[in-house]
This record gives C-alpha cells, structure tokens and sequence, in this order.
C-alpha cells in the first residue's frame, strides 16, 4: 500500500521529494475553507497560494504522483478523510512552519501514522538554531549571520569575510535614486489561475482585489522572476535597500520572499545563484553582501527565533500598548500622512510593500501611537503576499516594534520624521511640515516620537543605545514637553477607530 504525503501550501518543490517516488507515495493537497476565512487575507495572497498549489498539483501529475487534492473544511478533517478513503500506512508530512499547522498534526498523530521530516526548505534546521541559540548570551542577527557565513562557507576568503568585512552598510544608506527600473517579468494569468481569481475575487471579507494578478505561480516562472532581479537590481540592492519612493513597492527589492516561503525557491539556490550572478553582472560587494545577508542571516535567523521562543512570541507586548489598529491600515484615503497613506495603499493595490516601508512607516508609526502588537501582527498577516506566521511574527513583535523587549533588537526601530524625510520622497508632497516640531501642521511622527520616549522612560532609559536620545530629550524645555505632550494626544485622539472587529482563528492552521 502506498504512503502519503501531505503537501501544504508551503511545501511547493518536487526536488524535496526526492526520497518519496511516485511508485511509492500518494500526495495528499488541502485547500481548507477554514485558513482562508481566518483573516481578511489579502486577494492576492490567497490567489497566489492557491493558484501555485493547483499549478504544483499538475507537476506532481505529470511527475507521476497519484494526488488527492481535496477542497474541505478544514486541514485536520482533510487529513482523517484522506485515511479513511486510501488507509496509507503512514502519512508522512514535512515540519510546518508555523506553529498552528504543528499543533494540528501533532493532535493528530495521536490517531493517526503520522511522521514528520526535517523542513528541508530552510539551509539551518530549527533543532540546530536552538543549539546555536542556547548558550548564547545575546541572541543578535549579526552574531548569527558571522556563524552562518563561516558555517556555510559563503562569501569567505581563507577563514576571512569577503572583501574584510563582515557588512558594508555603511556604504548602503542613499536616499531613492531619480531612474527607473525594468519592470519584472509578470505572468499573465492562465486558466487555473483565471478560475482561482474568479472564486477569490467572489469571496466576501477578503481585502484588496486580485483582478490585476500577474505573478508567478510555478518554480519555472519564479527562477525566470529571480534571474531579471539579479540582471536589474541586484547591482543597486546596498545603496539603495532602505530608500523609499513613493508608489514603488519593489524599488530595487526582490519580492523573493513570496516565491522562498512557498518552496518554489529554496534558499540556497538564491544565495548561490546571486554570487555566480554577481560576476556576470558586475555587482559590487557591497550589493551582494546586503543581499545575502537578508537570506543567510535574517530569514535564517527569524526562522529560528520563531521555533526558539513559540508560543510564547505571540504573547510578548513590553510597551503594553493596547490600542486596536486605526481603520486607516485598511482604508488609507481619509489619512493625510503622505508616507503612511501610500504605503498601505501599496500594500492594498500590490499585498506588498518593501522591508523599509513596513519598518519604518508602518510598525514605526503603529508602535509609537501605541497600537497592540498582536493586532498589527495580524494585519500583516493578512495583508502581504509574503506573510505567514514564522516570519511576520518576529519581525512584527521583534524587529518592529520591540515587543520582545529586545529579545531580537538592540533598540526600538522608533524615528521622528526626519529619518522617513531623508530615505524617501514623501514630504516634499504632505501636508504636514516634516521640520515643524509642534502644533497642528508639525509632522506627527516629530512629536510622537519624544512622547514615545518619555512615556516609556523606565523601560528605556537602562538601555545604553538610547542614551543619546534621551539626553537630547532632557534638554528640551518644560513648555517643549508640555507641547509634545498635548499635540501627541490630540493626534492619538483624533485616530480612527478599528475598521471591523476581526480576531485571528489561531487554530485554522
Ligand atoms: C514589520 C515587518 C513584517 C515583515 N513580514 C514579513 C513576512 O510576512 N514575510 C516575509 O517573508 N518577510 C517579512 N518581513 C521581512 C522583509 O521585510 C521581507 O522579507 C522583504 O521585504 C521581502 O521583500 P523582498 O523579497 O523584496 O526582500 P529583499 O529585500 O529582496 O531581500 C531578500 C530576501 O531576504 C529575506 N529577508 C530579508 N529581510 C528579512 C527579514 N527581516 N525576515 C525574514 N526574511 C528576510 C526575504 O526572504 C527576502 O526575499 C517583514 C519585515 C518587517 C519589518
Ligand atoms: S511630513 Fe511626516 S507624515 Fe508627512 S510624509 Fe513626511 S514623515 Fe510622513
């Protein structure tokens, strides 16, 4: 009798099932209603998940795999129905990435022969993270990512980094450049994806439209996707990585992570294509430094810290901010904050902004009028083709916002305007004046910022990479403080309220 094995939407690669032949293994796929509803996804997330899963179901077929690809309520009763139907002798799954997926199979497993492999889609296991982790002092990405780098043997000289030097981010910090950029090869549609489409566009509660849907859905579409970043952006990835231009969600980014966290892209493959790519191309160090790092290190790194400290993660809230998320973040047109508006509405129109938009914008302008962490997480969730709980979760609570307490960051990533006002070309069109400090056409994040900092003072001031700031803070005047104070509250005050009462199904899976 056959085994099965279960792909999720996150398992999309036919070289990890390698050891699992055709002759051998049944494939079971899921499509649960029950996931879908959880949030209100964005459409073209779900679009994208879908429409690769179904596309994935033909390769599998034509490989030769019998595939049982079910529509059903739920993953836990999808998996039962499946034994019930083929009586596999065993089932056999990859680790899930997130932690709702887990707690399914593992209550499973209690009934079922069920058997996890080793997630093959990440170059450290979680197991081995949390070996690495546990005798650390202090847990920060850069120590990692050095570990990594040596471990690896990726982008070293004779025990020695590349070049000298660990990171060349000094070199990586240039305001938007005036040129375009090609645009990537979008797809258009085929027929699976058209129907898929015309079901999401159909499902009430969801967000955004994916009417306009033209990204890759297969591994050959991805690589062709992967292949025109190296040729046109890699080049510009260090100077440019934390500029922001207004309506240019990719700028020189990848969008990669949508194509790495369904599997259709492994990891490995990104890292040791962009290096081969860099000679072709011409790409200095300092590019492909800043890019390999976000693989090697970050993505490797907030994996492991999700699977270190899960559950718990969800639980973090240091700042105790409890306020629900302005309606803005999914209506942006009443906002008059130029930078804030145009990232959500990148986000509505595309599922995605690039890393600096969501850092310093929309977690940084979240966490100093003191919205609940979790509640922000989910947004995101929700909203960005890339998200999934692993990875959104430790940027969101960690890197974001500091609701870990500096379990990932060193410090809060909190800025005035005049951080947003140096990377990008938002000011110059807002109506707020990012050099006014006070009153009502001062630039908010101005005054948010020091309340931010005097509000949480006891929280912050023990931390040596603070100190600076509040002793620019201790200078001001107690008129200044006053000021600060009243315009922030009356900002806070003026915020639009929850836009519908929503709450993750943590247990969809
Ligand atoms: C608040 C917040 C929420 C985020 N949510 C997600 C999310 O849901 N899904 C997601 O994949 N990334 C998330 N990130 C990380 C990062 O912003 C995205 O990975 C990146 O913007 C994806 O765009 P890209 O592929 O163009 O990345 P590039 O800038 O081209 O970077 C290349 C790759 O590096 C990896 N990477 C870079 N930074 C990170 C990081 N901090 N964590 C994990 N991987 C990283 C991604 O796989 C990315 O594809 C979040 C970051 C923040 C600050
Ligand atoms: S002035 Fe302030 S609110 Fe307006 S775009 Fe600049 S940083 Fe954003």
């Amino acid at each position: 009798m056959k085994s099965t094995f279960l792909i999720t939407m996150c398992d999309l690669s036919l070289a990890e099932l390698k050891n699992f032949p055709p002759a051998s293994t049944r494939i079971l796929m899921i499509e649960s209603q029950r996931k879908w509803q959880a949030l209100p996804f964005h459409r073209k997330k779900l679009t994208l998940g879908i429409s690769a899963m179904r596309h994935f179901r033909l390769e599998l077929e034509q490989a030769g795999y019998p595939v049982d690809y079910r529509h059903e309520a739920d993953f836990a009763s999808g998996i039962q129905a499946h034994f019930r139907e083929y009586q596999p002798e065993r089932i056999f799954a990859f680790q899930p990435r997130e932690w709702g997926m887990q707690q399914i199979l593992t209550d499973l497993a209690g009934n079922l022969p069920l058997t996890l492999i080793p997630n093959p889609f990440y170059l450290l296991p979680r197991e081995e993270f949390i070996r690495w982790a546990e005798p650390q002092k202090s847990l920060r990405m850069e120590t990692f990512y050095r570990w990594m780098r040596q471990r690896e043997n990726i982008l070293m000289q004779n025990g020695k980094p590349l070049g000298g030097r660990w990171n060349f981010d000094k070199e990586n910090r240039q305001p938007p450049p005036e040129w375009a950029y090609p645009d990537p090869p979008f797809v258009e549609p085929d027929e699976i994806t058209r129907a898929v489409i015309e079901i999401i566009e159909a499902q009430p509660g969801l967000w955004g439209s994916a009417e306009d849907f033209r990204l890759p859905v297969t591994r050959a579409a991805a690589v062709d996707w992967m292949e025109h970043f190296f040729r046109w952006r890699l080049a510009d990835f260090g100077p440019y990585e934390d500029a922001m231009r207004r309506g240019d969600y990719l700028l020189t980014h990848s969008l990669l992570s949508a194509f790495l966290n369904l599997g259709l892209l492994h990891p490995r493959e990104v890292i040791e294509r962009a290096i081969q790519a860099a000679q072709q191309f011409a790409v200095p160090l300092n590019s492909l430094e800043g890019f390999v790092r976000q693989i090697l290190g970050w993505r490797e790194y907030i994996h492991g810290m999700y699977w270190y400290r899960m559950p718990e993660y969800r639980q973090f809230n240091f700042f105790q901010h409890q306020r629900g998320l302005p309606g803005w973040y999914w209506n942006p047109e009443d906002c008059e904050l130029a930078c804030l508006r145009d990232s959500i509405e990148m986000v509505r129109k595309h599922g995605f902004t690039h890393h600096i938009h969501r850092l310093m914008v929309l977690s940084n302008f979240a966490n100093l009028t003191g919205i609940n962490p979790l509640r922000l997480s989910e947004w995101f969730w929700a909203a960005f083709m890339d998200a999934y709980e692993w990875v959104e979760l430790p940027n969101v609570l960690g890197m974001a916002t500091y609701a870990d307490g500096g379990l990932l960051a060193s410090k809060p990533y909190i800025s005035s305007g005049s951080y947003i006002n140096k990377m990008s070309n938002y000011c110059a069109d807002c109506r707020y004046d990012v050099n006014k400090k006070q009153g009502k056409d001062a630039c908010p994040f101005n005054y948010l910022y020091w309340a931010f900092l005097e509000n949480h003072r006891d929280k912050l001031i023990g931390n040596p990479r603070m100190a600076v700031m509040y002793r620019v803070l201790d200078r001001k005047s107690d008129e200044e403080k006053a000021a600060i104070r009243r315009d922030s509250e009356n900002f806070i005050a003026s915020l639009p309220g929850e836009e519908a009462a929503y709450r993750f199904d943590y247990d969809a899976g």
